[in-house]
Parts: C-alpha cells; sequence; structure tokens
C-alpha cells in the first residue's frame, strides 16, 4: 500500500454525468482497477482479478462513501461521490468546491443530455478541470465523433480526442492512444470482463485515420502552447512529454478538455482514463492558494497549500455510518489534521477533538495518524461540526467561504405513527438535518406541528423513505406546501419611540431607521450610522434582535421576510430607562410600522424546468406549462425529441409527474430545480394571505 503520497501525486476528483451514463458502473471499474489486490501497474491474469470483482460485487462495493481513496501508478486519487439526481443540485455544488478536477461522462448514443449541460455549467462555475469519457462505446448507435462534437457546440469546450476507437457497437474492440501513437486493445473472449489488455502497433487499416486524429491533437494543443506552436509551423513532431505536459497545462488552465472513450460495462477504456486523471488532472500544487478570512478580524488571509502552513480544512459532507457513529468528511487545504488533536471550528467558534481519522477505500477503511495538506478523509469525534464549517488552530484562525446552500422551497408536515415514533422522530431527523444543510426542521409554533422543508418533492420522499428504512421511525406527511416568502416594496425612513412609565422603572428606547429592499438572494444587511455611541453596541445588537422576530414571521401573512437592508441613523437612551428589553421592543414594533408603511408582498420559488419528450408532445406540454403561469424559455430539437426549458412557480407544479406521464402515455420525462424567488402577482397573493389566515384561526 502506498501511504504518505506526497502532494504532487494527489489527485482529488469527481465523476458527473446525466443519469444512466454510466457513472456508477464507471467509478465501480475504476476502482476495481485500483483495488487494492492488484500490484500496481502490472498487467494481470483475468481469471484472479474476476474472481476478485464478483466476490467485491457480492459484498458491494462501497461507493456510497462521500470520498473513496484509490492508488493509481502510486498517485493518490480520491474519488468525491457527485450526485447525480438534479433535485440536490447544491450537493453537486458542494462536491465541486473540495474536487480539484472532474470527469464528465456521456453516453455515445445519447450524446450531451439536458442535464449534463446544467452540472457542466457547475463545473465551470468552479474552474475546475474537465476530462470527458465516452461511455457504451459498444452499444448499438454508438457514434464517438458525434459525441465530441456534441460537446464542442452544445458546451462550448474546447474538446479534443486524445484516443479514438477502434470499431464501435459490436465491434468496438480497443482505443488507439494518439499520445503514444499505438493500438489498445482489450480482451474480452476470455472472460468478457477485459481484464487483460494487449498493447500492438496500430493496424495497417486504420493508420491514416489515426494519423489524421493524431495531427488534428497537435494542432488544437499547439494553439494553446507557443512552444508547441513553433514546432508545428516547422513541422517538427513534438516530443512525447512536451505534449502530455502542454495538454495538462491547458487543462488545468480549463482550455482545453481531453477526450477519451471506452465501455465501463465492458472493462475497456478505464486504465487509459485512470491514467489522463493522473496526467491531465491537476494536483492540489496546481491550484491558487486557499483564500479565507480571520474570523476574528475579517482581514483576508491566503494559506499556501503546505503542511507547514496553520491548519485548513472544510467539512464537506456530514454522514451517519452504521459502525463508526457520525462520520465528517474533510478537505485539507493547508496544514496537518492530526487523530487526537484539539482543533478549532472558526464557523462555531467551538473547540473540537478530533478522534480517529480514516481513509475509506472501496471495501475497507483504514485508520490513519494524520490527513496532510491537499488530502481528503472522514473524522470520528466532530460532534458540533456541520457540513460546510472550516476547521482551523485556535491560534490561526481562518473562516473559509462556506458552502452557499440554497433556502428549503417545500415543506410538509409529518406526524409519527405512533407513540414510540414521535420519541424516536425527533432524533432522526435532527441526525438527518446534520447531515444534509438543504434540509430543515421546525415545528410550527401555532400548530405544534413539526414541518420538514427541503428541495424538492423528491428529496422529502426520500427523507420519509430513510426515517423508516435507516431509523425505523413510521410517519405520515401531509399535503406539501409551499415556503412562501415575504419582503418589502419600498425604501422608507422611520421613527419609533418605545416609551412605558408604569410606576418604578419605565422602558425607554428610541430609533431613526431606514428599510431597504435589496437585491433576490440577498438575504438580510444591518447596519447603523450612528454617531458618538448615542445608542450603545449592546441596545443596537437588542434592536437587531427584535427585528429578526419580526423577520422569521412576516407582518403579511406570517411567512419569513427576505431581501432587505435596515440602517439604524440615529436614537437616544435614557439613562435610568433604557434597557435591551426595551429596545429589543422599541426593534420589534418599529419594524413592523415601517415595513406597513413600506407595503409588503409575497415571493415564490421559480423552478427551472426541463422536458424531454418525442416532438409531437410539443404542443401539449407548452400549453400545459403556459396555464401554470409559466414561461418556455427555450426550445431545442435532438433525434426526434423535442427539449423544453422553462420557468414555472413551484405552486402549480406539485403532482406533473403523473401529469406528464398521461400526456405522453409515459414517454416523456422532466427534472426540475429551484432557480430563484419572484413576486406573486397580487390578486393570487391577497387569495393565499386570506386563506393562510383562516387555517389559524
Ligand atoms: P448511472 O445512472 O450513471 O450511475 O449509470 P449506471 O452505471 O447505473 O449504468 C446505467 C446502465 O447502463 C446500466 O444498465 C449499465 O449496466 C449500463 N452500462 C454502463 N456502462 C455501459 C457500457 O459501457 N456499455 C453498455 N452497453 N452498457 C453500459
Amino acid at each position: 500500500m502506498t501511504k504518505d503520497v506526497s502532494i504532487e501525486r494527489v489527485r482529488n476528483v469527481g465523476v458527473m454525468a446525466h443519469i444512466d451514463a454510466g457513472k456508477t458502473t464507471t467509478t465501480e471499474r475504476i476502482l476495481f482497477f485500483t483495488g487494492r489486490r492488484h500490484k500496481i501497474g502490472e498487467v494481470h491474469n483475468g481469471e484472479a482479478a474476476m474472481d476478485w470483482m464478483i466476490q467485491e460485487q457480492e459484498r458491494g462495493i462501497t461507493i456510497t462513501s462521500a470520498a473513496t481513496t484509490a492508488y493509481w501508478r502510486n498517485y493518490r486519487i480520491n474519488i468525491i461521490d457527485t450526485p447525480g439526481h438534479v433535485d440536490f443540485t447544491a450537493e453537486v455544488e458542494r462536491s465541486l468546491r473540495v474536487l480539484d478536477g472532474t470527469v464528465a461522462l456521456f453516453c455515445a448514443v445519447g450524446g450531451v443530455q439536458p442535464q449534463a449541460e446544467t452540472v457542466w455549467r457547475q463545473a465551470e462555475k468552479y474552474n475546475v478541470p474537465i476530462i470527458a469519457f465516452v461511455n457504451k462505446m459498444d452499444r448499438t448507435g454508438a457514434d464517438f465523433e458525434r459525441v465530441v462534437e456534441e460537446i464542442r457546440e452544445e458546451l462550448g469546450a474546447n474538446a479534443v480526442p486524445i484516443v479514438i476507437p477502434i470499431g464501435a457497437e459490436a465491434e468496438f474492440a480497443g482505443i488507439i492512444d494518439l499520445v503514444d501513437m499505438q493500438a489498445v486493445y482489450y480482451d474480452d473472449s476470455a472472460d468478457g470482463q477485459g481484464a487483460s489488455i494487449r498493447v500492438e502497433p496500430i493496424p495497417e487499416d486504420m493508420k491514416e485515420t489515426a494519423r489524421q486524429a493524431e495531427l488534428r491533437m497537435i494542432e488544437r494543443i499547439s494553439e494553446q502552447d507557443d512552444g508547441l506552436m513553433d514546432k508545428f509551423i516547422e513541422g517538427i513532431a513534438p516530443e512525447r512529454e512536451e505534449v502530455i505536459r502542454a495538454i495538462r497545462k491547458a487543462t488545468i488552465d480549463g482550455r482545453f478538455v481531453p477526450v477519451l472513450c471506452g465501455a465501463a460495462f465492458k472493462n475497456k477504456g478505464i486504465r487509459r482514463l485512470l491514467d489522463a486523471i493522473v496526467d491531465y488532472l491537476p494536483s492540489p500544487l496546481d491550484l491558487p492558494p486557499i483564500i479565507g478570512a480571520c474570523s476574528e478580524t475579517d482581514k483576508e488571509l491566503i494559506r499556501k497549500p503546505s503542511d507547514e502552513a496553520p491548519l485548513a480544512a472544510l467539512a464537506f459532507k456530514v454522514q451517519s455510518d452504521r459502525h463508526m457513529g457520525k462520520l465528517t468528511y474533510v478537505r485539507v487545504y493547508s496544514g496537518v489534521l492530526t487523530s487526537s488533536a484539539q482543533i478549532y471550528n472558526s464557523t462555531r467558534d467551538k473547540m473540537q477533538r478530533v478522534g480517529r481519522l480514516f481513509e475509506m477505500h472501496a471495501n475497507d477503511r483504514e485508520a490513519v495518524d494524520a490527513l496532510h495538506t491537499g488530502h481528503v478523509g472522514a473524522v470520528v469525534g466532530l460532534a458540533d461540526t456541520r457540513t460546510g464549517d472550516t476547521l482551523s488552530s485556535r491560534e490561526h484562525p481562518i473562516l473559509l467561504e462556506s458552502i452557499e446552500f440554497p433556502a428549503p422551497v417545500i415543506g410538509v408536515a409529518v406526524a409519527p405513527a405512533s407513540r414510540e415514533d414521535r420519541d424516536k422522530l425527533s432524533v432522526a431527523l435532527h441526525r438527518l438535518a446534520e447531515e444534509d444543510p438543504t434540509f430543515i426542521v421546525r415545528s410550527d409554533a401555532e400548530t405544534k406541528e413539526v414541518v420538514i422543508s427541503g428541495m424538492g418533492e423528491l428529496h422529502l420522499e426520500i427523507i420519509v423513505d430513510r426515517l423508516r428504512r435507516e431509523f425505523g421511525v413510521e410517519v405520515t406527511a401531509g399535503q406539501p406546501q409551499v415556503a412562501y416568502r415575504e419582503t418589502i416594496l419600498a425604501t422608507v425612513d422611520h421613527e419609533y419611540k418605545h416609551v412605558k412609565q408604569t410606576g418604578g422603572r419605565g422602558q425607554y428606547a428610541h430609533m431613526i431607521f431606514r428599510i431597504e429592499p435589496t437585491k433576490p438572494g440577498s438575504g438580510f444587511q444591518f447596519e447603523d450610522e450612528i454617531s458618538g455611541g448615542k445608542i450603545t453596541r449592546e441596545y443596537l445588537n437588542a434592536i437587531k434582535r427584535g427585528i429578526l422576530e419580526v423577520m422569521a414571521e412576516g407582518p403579511y401573512a406570517g411567512y419569513p421576510m427576505v431581501d432587505l437592508k435596515v440602517t439604524i441613523l440615529d436614537g437616544t437612551m435614557h439613562e435610568v430607562d433604557s434597557s435591551e428589553q426595551a429596545f429589543r421592543a422599541c426593534g420589534k414594533f418599529g419594524f413592523r410600522e415601517a415595513c406597513l408603511r413600506a407595503g409588503l408582498e409575497l415571493l415564490e420559488p421559480m423552478m427551472s424546468v426541463e422536458v424531454t419528450a418525442a416532438d409531437s408532445f410539443t404542443g401539449p406540454i407548452t400549453g400545459s406549462l403556459c396555464s401554470k403561469r409559466g414561461r418556455i424559455v427555450s426550445m431545442d430539437s435532438k433525434a426526434g425529441a423535442t427539449i423544453l426549458r422553462g420557468r414555472v412557480p413551484l405552486a402549480e407544479m406539485f403532482g406533473y409527474a403523473s401529469e406528464l406521464r398521461s400526456l405522453t402515455s409515459g414517454r416523456g420525462t422532466f427534472t426540475m430545480h429551484f432557480e430563484h424567488y419572484e413576486s406573486v402577482p397580487y390578486a393570487l397573493s391577497e387569495e393565499l394571505v386570506k386563506a393562510r389566515k383562516d387555517e389559524k384561526k
């Protein structure tokens, strides 16, 4: 086993794909070929390898772990799990934060699917370098060239094949490696597992095609590399190492996407893919140092990726493990995380004791003493650490940018089925909320119901299912409810005085302030422009607490308020009668009055919806989306199917799965995810507010 891998030899990667492109199979095969039974680099005997695989399949390869460590050519590859379903785009974004490079999988028949585009854009947003793998080359209809063209055209990427297939469909036999200019055959005659490979000269009948493809690759990479360009113009063939270096650099800079192909299911092309991960995706050293803020002074801090630097690590996933309890997955950006150390959770201002540390493998886990810079692993014992928290040291506190999680858009009331279930319910919900920051639990003060909220109907269905299966808790769920928000319509300056004189000590608080609407998604800002300590810091905090009380249940219809700013401009205190309590009341009543003067409106979650169905259904689908207050944003046609993209309020989308099924005789599919909050039309919002008031009576 390779231990203490130096940082240049670490690759933190994810595999992203459209559902069904073969992500599970490819990940499994990667873990198989990097399995610990293999001596690295050895071309193994088919049978032994295959036995191992069957055993593993029976036991079930663990690819559910948030990060799995594997070794290839003495490099350490940490595979970070990226969930596929779009209800969970927040999860995808979270994993993109901690990985350094990604493999984008495409189906050789289906090509670039709408979902793949969403994920691709997310990877671009985080500047994550990408290599593309065109899978399922053995399927009828497989067309490598077409998929490469689609990646170039539809995703606008500088995608360039660095291998080409030998044959396709049932005749798919192997690949021609354009860097080494040799043919690699995967033997599927003996056992169908392709565990052995044969490397041969390029066959006669493919020599010309291969030469053309090689030339194109060299030309495209030369465009990205001045040294190579000079040689290219002079007609000098570049060295192999030069080509690899140039591809590596351009890929890491996001200017080049190497494309490979294979058939994961038949074990073809996977080892070449592993080579490409090592050769072309960055090590943590290749990336800019991480930037954070000092958690005490707010000053910007830069941490170099080095074991010598103070600790900076991000907890990117919390998972409960049947055997070990709570596991926190961390990525170490600088310094060393050692077992039994005392560390500082700078997000929560809490000291934490690190218990044991683990590297998670496909078939087991290994306790380690330390996680060095650039590494990823799991920690046991971080009681108060949640997803998105920064871990650092007390002496050198740093706060990394937290992972942004969208607010839940849908809620449902759940009731325990029996008394026994009631006792277990809150513990189970607490555990689930700890794992998943887009899932929120609260009890409704008025109705005493427990309401769970999340990112979509499916998200909540999965939670209810997990309650049953993992925690043995039966619940009944009510009708899903849209999580509306409230905000103010105009800027208002307001003055409020809270004065009470009821014998003994009175109450006195006075403030002049401004409230103003801010842009969607900006949340709540609180500032003061008070001069000369006219109101103490303590009392300002009390005002803020009062305002937050109102914001939790807005004055319009009792929904949470968002997207506004409060600035305290002036005020006065009374020597005897002022108190925190008085200022809190002043904040609360004053803010409420100002909101009513500014006017309020209701906001609702708008979903981005993508429907794919045969062309003949386009009319009915468009009609149904428009009748739901939806807007069609684009319409693309591809291989007889139309992809409709639109924006529709979540409130109108309940039960859409069955509606679409009946509209298209079961042949249409759709995906949906939260985009932003938007104003509810006035007439409708009046109706909603009235209904809510009746409900509360
Ligand atoms: P995921 O949804 O992306 O995780 O996809 P899976 O790995 O579960 O694969 C989806 C289906 O495609 C399964 O039935 C696989 O057996 C099949 N599949 C995966 N890779 C290949 C391949 O290379 N060739 C063929 N013909 N089928 C494949």
